[in-house]
C-alpha cells in the first residue's frame, strides 16, 4: 500500500452502541476520526503476526475480561501543512559509508552479544566467534544523521507533529476492543498464562484496596521475573508458582511509588508519542478522565497507523522520497544482537540490560538469521518452557508454533515511505536493517519513525532523553 494513497473515509461503517464513557466525548465534535470495527481488530494483540506465532490457550483464566465498544463521529482530515515542495536535492553520501569496519562485542561470544553496529553499509562480523572486541564506536563511519537535521529546517517537516498535536487520542482509538485487567492478587503465573490465553501482550492492573488501577503487567515484567528467580533447568521456580502480582510488585518495586503512565482521551496523539516514547514504554492506557476507567490501550503501531492513513490526506512531505541511509532515522550503533547458538538467558540478560524491544538473531558470519523480541519471551509461558532457558534462541525461534519465514528487513537505498509502508503492512514494530548479504546494519523501530516524523520538528528528542 502506498503511503499516498488515499482512502475514502466514508466508506466506514458507523457504530450504533455507544457507552457511557463514549457519550462524555461526543460534544468532541466532528474532528474525530473513525477507525473500523475491522482495523480495531486488526490493531489486537495478536500473536503471530508481529513477532511470533498464536498462542495456545492457557488453563487459567484472567479475573477480569471487558470489552468496550466506542462509536466515533464522522469526520474528515485536513491539511495540516503547506504543500511539499519536490525534492532539491539529495544528501551527499559519505565516502567512508562504502568501507566496511568491523563490529564489536562487550559480552561472552558464546553467550548473547552485544555489538557495535557501525554505519559503515560494509559492515561484517566475520570474527565473530574468534575475537572480543572493546566497546568502542567507529568514529570513521557515522551515519549521516545530519540528513534528517535538514529536513527539519524545512516547513513541511512538520505536516505529521501539526497533524498528531490537532487529533486526540480519542481518535486514535478502536471502535471495539478487548481489554484484560487483572487484580493485583492473582497469582504471577496465572496472570502470565491469562495473558497468553487472551493473545494479549500488557494488562493494566487493579488494586482493590485502593481503587484504582496502579500498574500495568507486561511481557517486560515475565521476563524481569524468569531474569530474578531462574536458577537451572532442574530447579522449579517457585516464585512465578507462588507470587501474586502485589508480591512480585513490592519485591521489583522496592517500595518506590510509580504511578500508573496514562494518557487522556482528550489528550493529543503529540502527547501519546511523547509519553510512549519519553517513558520507554510501548502500551499507554487511555484513562476515562471521569470514572478513571481504562478506555483502551495505545500502542506505537495504533499511532503509526493512524498517521499512516490520515497522512495520506495530507500534503506529501518529500523527504519521504529519501532513503534511510540518507535520513539515517533509526539505530545504527552499539545495536544489541544475539547469536543464535546463545542461551535464551543471555537474550534475557540483553532485555534487562537494555531497553530494547527485539534482537536480531546472527549467526557466526554475522548475517541475520531472526528476530528474537520480547514477545517471544511470553511463548516460553505459552509452553511452559520457562524452566529451559539454557535452551538455544535459534531452537527457541523454531519452536515457535508459527514460524515466520525469514526476518522482516529493509536495505539502506530504500525510501522512508517505503520503510513505512511495509511496517504497517506487516504489522511490525520494527525492520532490520541489512546490506544485500544480510549483513546487520541497524535497527529501524516505530519509536525511531514516531520520534522523527512527530517529535523531532517540535525539537523534542525523547527517544534520547
Ligand atoms: P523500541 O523499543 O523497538 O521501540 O526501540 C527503542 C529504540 O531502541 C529505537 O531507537 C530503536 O532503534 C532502538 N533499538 C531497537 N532494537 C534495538 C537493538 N536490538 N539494538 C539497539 N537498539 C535498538
Amino acid at each position: 500500500m502506498n503511503f499516498l494513497e488515499q482512502r475514502d473515509s466514508s466508506s466506514w461503517p458507523s457504530l450504533a452502541v455507544t457507552t457511557s464513557s463514549e457519550r462524555s466525548q461526543e460534544r468532541r465534535g466532528p474532528k474525530a476520526l473513525r477507525w473500523t470495527r475491522q482495523e480495531a481488530m486488526e490493531e489486537e494483540d495478536r500473536p503471530g503476526l508481529e513477532e511470533g506465532p498464536p498462542s495456545r490457550p492457557a488453563a487459567e483464566s484472567p479475573r477480569l475480561v471487558a470489552t468496550f465498544l466506542k462509536a466515533t463521529p464522522v469526520a474528515q482530515a485536513a491539511p495540516m501543512a503547506g504543500v511539499g515542495t519536490p525534492p532539491t536535492e539529495w544528501d551527499f553520501f559519505p565516502p567512508d559509508c562504502a568501507a566496511s569496519a568491523a563490529g564489536t562485542s562487550t559480552e561472552d561470544l558464546g553467550l548473547g552479544s552485544e555489538f557495535l553496529a557501525t554505519a559503515a553499509w560494509g559492515y561484517e562480523l566475520e570474527s565473530l566467534a574468534a575475537e572480543r572486541p572493546g566497546p568502542c564506536p567507529s568514529p570513521q563511519a557515522p551515519l549521516p544523521r545530519l540528513g534528517w537535521d535538514d529536513e527539519l529546517q524545512k516547513p513541511e517537516a512538520q505536516v505529521y507533529m501539526h497533524f498528531m498535536q490537532e487529533h486526540t487520542c480519542y481518535d486514535a482509538m478502536a471502535t471495539s476492543s478487548k481489554l484484560v485487567i487483572f487484580d493485583t492478587t492473582l497469582e504471577i503465573k496465572k496472570a502470565f498464562f491469562a495473558m497468553v490465553a487472551n493473545g494479549v501482550r500488557a494488562a493494566p492492573l487493579w488494586d482493590s484496596k485502593k481503587q484504582s488501577f496502579v500498574g500495568m503487567l507486561t511481557i517486560t515484567d515475565f521476563i524481569l521475573v524468569l531474569h530474578r528467580y531462574y536458577r537451572s533447568p532442574l530447579v522449579q521456580i517457585y516464585e512465578i508458582e507462588e507470587h501474586k502480582i502485589e508480591t512480585w510488585r513490592e519485591i521489583y518495586l522496592q517500595g518506590c511509588f510509580q504511578p500508573l503512565v496514562s494518557i487522556s482521551p482528550n489528550d493529543s496523539l503529540f502527547d501519546a508519542v511523547y509519553t510512549l516514547i519519553k517513558n520507554r514504554i510501548h502500551r499507554l492506557p487511555v484513562l476515562d478522565p471521569i470514572s478513571g476507567d481504562v478506555l483502551y490501550i495505545l500502542t506505537h503501531k495504533r499511532l503509526l497507523k493512524f498517521l499512516h492513513i490520515f497522512g495520506a490526506l495530507l500534503p506529501r512531505p518529500s523527504f519521504l522520497s529519501r532513503t534511510i541511509q540518507d535520513l539515517g532515522i533509526g539505530t545504527f550503533r552499539d545495536l544489541a544482537v544475539v547469536l543464535e547458538t546463545a542461551p535464551v538467558l543471555a537474550a534475557l540478560d540483553i532485555f534487562v540490560d537494555r531497553r530494547v524491544s527485539a534482537l536480531p538473531v546472527v549467526n557466526e558470519a554475522g548475517q541475520v538469521v531472526g528476530l528474537y523480541s520480547r514477545f517471544d519471551v511470553i511463548h516460553l509461558a505459552a509452553q511452559q518452557t520457562y524452566n529451559h532457558l539454557d535452551m538455544s534462541v535459534g531452537e527457541a525461534l523454531r519452536q515457535r508454533t508459527l514460524c515466520l519465514e525469514g526476518v522482516l528487513s529493509c536495505q539502506p537505498h530504500e525510501s522512508l515511505e517505503e520503510v513505512i509502508d511495509r511496517i504497517v503492512q506487516e504489522q511490525v514494530h520494527r525492520l532490520v536493517l541489512v546490506d544485500e548479504t544480510q549483513h546487520l546494519l541497524g535497527v529501524v523501530s516505530l519509536s525511531d519513525i514516531l520520534q522523527a516524523l512527530v517529535l523531532s520538528p517540535a525539537g523534542i528528542s525523547a527517544l534520547s532523553a
